[in-house]
């Protein structure tokens, strides 16, 4: 027996495979199941219904970030479990736009020390993540721990945002 997921879980890990879909190139061809799988989660812990609920969390969620998720290919089809159909992603109006000079040529910090493989190493090359050492800093302002790391940087004019 695995551990079970709860529906904020699945949310959740919903929310997180955005940027994923943000950062991939516009016009990628891929299902739930393996975004979930590239996203490092172990797949045996999912129930069939979790899957469901992850795909419909994730079609919501890219809408609100202005990702399309295609999957007029499989319309009127019968062709099985919608998490394992594929489906285009149209990410163009969901790039993040720099706020100095309006490129959405942006990278996204990661912090900590993210294992290194080679799917990090093609984010670095491509310029969608940049690393940003380990140490988060904080400042507390009133009770309120504020965030003082930028989360993005511009590729273009170098400022960090
Ligand atoms: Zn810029």
């Amino acid at each position: 027996m695995g551990e079970r997921y709860s529906k904020e879980d699945l949310r959740d890990i919903a929310e997180s495979l955005i940027e994923d879909l943000r950062e991939c190139e516009d016009g990628t061809d891929i299902t739930t199941w393996q975004l979930v799988k590239a996203a490092g989660y172990d797949m045996d812990n999912f129930k069939e219904w979790d899957l469901f609920d992850v795909h419909d969390a994730l079609f919501h969620a890219a809408k609100a970030n202005h990702i399309t998720l295609d999957m007029s290919a499989h319309e009127g089809k019968e062709e099985g479990l919608p998490y394992n159909l594929d489906f285009i992603v149209h990410n163009r109006n969901a790039q993040i736009k720099c706020p100095i000079c309006g490129s959405v040529n942006t990278a996204r910090y990661i912090y900590g020390y993210p294992a290194f493989n080679e799917e990090m190493q093609k984010k670095l090359d491509e310029g969608k993540w940049v690393l940003g050492g380990c140490c988060i800093r904080s400042v507390e302002l009133n009770g309120t721990v504020y965030q003082t790391m930028p989360s993005r940087k511009c590729n273009d004019c170098g400022k960090d945002f």
